[in-house]
């Protein structure tokens, strides 16, 4: 009989040694099959792993270890604790597209050079309606918006659309998933950006120790999040995607407005 071969995971396992990490997941060849966990669970004993069928981890993905929705299945928010025993290479593919909905079909299209990808610019000027707005976003906006939306503490892609400045993503040393065009997250971020350009800038004489503190504070907010935030909400003050613009302009601005004791 035939064995069919899914040619996105066989190039996965030809270019990659074992163990293979793709995103926040560890692939371990278990003959005749593959076991997959969280990277988080390599060390641990696969008998204290839950064992999930493999129809059930689109709805492990789901959520958080806390319950709150995850819209972008490539945070670094996947539950730990789990395993998953796969027969065949078609069954990884399915189970890596039920963790991480079009991320191998992007890396497949990314590694054979056939990848399309969508500028900043290109893919806001497709917009109408309520996200029209994002063709209004000054150059450095744009950059401070993908700068802040696709910070690496909060998508484990990597950014290959390029902003006006900032070109795309550089390459890390290992595997790495595109992100081959802003995603919806992205996209309301961008407006929620433009939007406050509009907004009258408020002055708020301090000192560059005071500012020091509100950085610190911010940074404290983004390494302990509100439970009750959900991600895709920019009406929220407390948006970690808000939250580290914020911090990223008032941090620019300090480096700025230090005087130079050189001169
Ligand atoms: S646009 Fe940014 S946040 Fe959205 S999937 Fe791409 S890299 Fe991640």
């Amino acid at each position: 009989m035939h064995r069919y071969v899914n040619p996105q995971i066989s190039t996965l396992r030809a270019q990659l040694k074992e163990p293979v990490q793709f995103l926040e997941v560890e692939i371990r060849e278990k003959p005749p099959g593959f076991l997959l966990r969280h990277i988080a669970d390599r060390d641990r004993n696969v008998g204290e792993l839950q064992d999930l069928a493999l129809d059930n981890l689109a709805t492990w993905a789901d959520s958080t270890l806390r319950g709150a929705f995850r819209p972008n299945k490539a945070a670094p928010s996947l539950r730990t604790g789990w395993c998953c025993h796969l027969a065949t290479e078609a069954d990884l593919a399915v189970a890596l597209d039920q963790l991480y909905p079009g991320a191998l079909a992007d890396w497949y299209a990314w590694e054979m050079g056939v990848a399309e990808v969508t500028s900043f610019r290109d893919f806001m000027a497709r917009q109408t309606g309520m996200y029209r707005s994002t063709q209004n976003l000054t150059d450095t906006q744009a950059d401070q918006v993908a700068t802040a939306g696709c910070d690496s503490s909060l998508c484990l892609r990597r950014r290959c659309w390029p902003t006006p400045g900032l070109g795309a993503a550089p390459a890390g040393p290992n595997l790495s998933v595109p992100c081959l065009e802003p995603c919806a997250l992205l996209l309301e971020f961008a407006r929620w950006t433009a939007r406050q350009a509009r907004e009258t800038i408020q002055s708020l004489p301090v000192t560059e120790a005071e500012r020091a503190t509100l950085v610190a504070a911010l940074e404290y907010s983004l390494a302990h999040p509100p439970e009750d935030v959900r991600e895709g909400d920019t009406r929220n003050p407390a948006n970690p995607r808000r939250i580290r613009q914020l911090r990223n302009r008032l941090k620019a601005d300090q480096s700025e407005s230090r005087p130079n004791k050189e001169a």
